[in-house]
Formats: C-alpha cells, sequence, structure tokens
C-alpha cells in the first residue's frame, strides 16, 4: 500500500464516518466530522488561562481551549484514539485561538508541539500535535500573523503516567524530552524577536510542559506561554 503515498492512518478518513465525534448522533450532516450543533459549542468555547494547582516550577502561562469534557473531549478523544483525522481543522483553529490568546499578534510566533513518542505516533497513524499545529499555524497566517512551526524535541519512550503522583509524573516527564542540537541552533535563530508557544492536547498536572519549558531552556530558548486544547479539572479542590 505504500505506492499511494502517505500514512495508513490518513486512510481511515477515506472510510467516511458517518457519526458525529461530539455527540455521536448518526445520520447528521457532518463537517470535518462534527454536526452543526456541535460545531456551534466548540466555536462558544472561550480560552482562559489554566494552572493546575499545585503548578510545577516552570511551567508556562498556558491558556486552554476549554474543559476536557463533552464535545472538546469526544473531539478529542476521536481524533486523537479513533484516527478521526478531518479533526485536525476545527481541533486546529481552536488551538489556534488559544495560542492567540495567550500571546499577541505584535511578534512573530514559533508554534512548538509537544511530540508524541514514536510509537504512539505509530499506533495513531502520525504524530497527532504536529498534526494540529499545521492547522493552527494556517489558521493564524490566515488571520494575518506571523507563525513558524518547529519541531526541536524528540519524545523518549516512557512508561504510562497513569497513577503517578504530580512530583512522580514531574520526575518522569524530565526526562522524557531531549532537543535535537542542529535543530535547537536553527530554532534559536527563528525565534529571536518571537514568541515561543508550546502546544499541548490537554493540561492535568502541568508537568509535560514544565517538562518541554525546562529542556528549551536548557538549550537557550525561552518559551513565552503555552497553548493547549483542554484542561482536565481540578481532582482536589483548592483550601481556602
Ligand atoms: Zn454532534
Amino acid at each position: 500500500v505504500r505506492w499511494l503515498g502517505g500514512a495508513l492512518g490518513d486512510v481511515a478518513d477515506l472510510v467516511l464516518p458517518t457519526d458525529c465525534a461530539g455527540c455521536a448522533a448518526s445520520g447528521a450532516r457532518l463537517r470535518a466530522g462534527v454536526c452543526a450543533d456541535c460545531a456551534r459549542r466548540l466555536w462558544a468555547l472561550a480560552p482562559a488561562p489554566a494552572r493546575p494547582t499545585p503548578a510545577p516550577a516552570g511551567l508556562p502561562h498556558t491558556v486552554a481551549v476549554g474543559a476536557y469534557d463533552g464535545v472538546l473531549r469526544a473531539a478529542l478523544l476521536a481524533y486523537k484514539e479513533r484516527g478521526r483525522h478531518a479533526l485536525a481543522a476545527p481541533l486546529g483553529a481552536l488551538l489556534a485561538e488559544a495560542a492567540a490568546g495567550a500571546t499577541g499578534p505584535d511578534r512573530p510566533l514559533v508554534l512548538l508541539p509537544v511530540p508524541s513518542a514514536a510509537a504512539a505516533a505509530r499506533q495513531r497513524g502520525g504524530d497527532h500535535l504536529a498534526r494540529l499545529a499545521r492547522h493552527a499555524g494556517r489558521r493564524l497566517r490566515g488571520a494575518g500573523w506571523r507563525v513558524a512551526v518547529a519541531r526541536p524535541l524528540r519524545a523518549l519512550p516512557r512508561a504510562d503516567s497513569a497513577g503517578l503522583g504530580s512530583a512522580q509524573r514531574a520526575a518522569a516527564a524530565a526526562q522524557a524530552f531531549r532537543v535535537r542540537g542542529r535543530r535547537a541552533a536553527h530554532l534559536r535563530r527563528v525565534s529571536a524577536g518571537a514568541r515561543v508557544v508550546v502546544l499541548d492536547d490537554i493540561v492535568t498536572t502541568g508537568a509535560t510542559l514544565a517538562a518541554v519549558s525546562a529542556a528549551l531552556t536548557g538549550v537557550g530558548i525561552e518559551v513565552t506561554a503555552a497553548a493547549v486544547l483542554a484542561a482536565t479539572r481540578r481532582r482536589v479542590p483548592p483550601s481556602g
């Protein structure tokens, strides 16, 4: 199946889904995988700052499109885990809104998606955040912003972090990313005078964003902010 080009994951979109990725309604008229009602709900989300409690040291200012529930959660899971790659367009556009909300148009932006580990990317038919970053960049450029997408990081394989506490997650995350040397030099040039915005799908404890930020700081690249699609709700209410 190699001669047609593209990755196997792209083929999933050829089998046109008939159920909405947001509400599972079948027979609805879909655009980019969601029905009109769900599209309206997604566009009604207002990006807002998200800060886990406790926040790990070095967590950049983070803006989330919305809470990790409802249509946003369903659409993200369908996109990420069920090969509904057409959703990259609306989800990328939402991520662009969060990136815009975290910064401003006065300086160029460098969008930097958190990379998937190679095994996860293979399993999902591509790096899901790299694809979202391309769509987000296109959206911002269409609105007149100066945007580059950079991928200087490599994700190392790591164990599932489910069930780990925030300190354990932070320790695992800190070991999870490497900056590719030559790309770091290129990124230092590209990001001079620009704002670097790290993109991720979900913020939970903030450990991943803090780790990515630290890895970049280590090679002389300053992260301005992070933009994510969804913020998980706090499981422990803040005291006082
Ligand atoms: Zn729907």
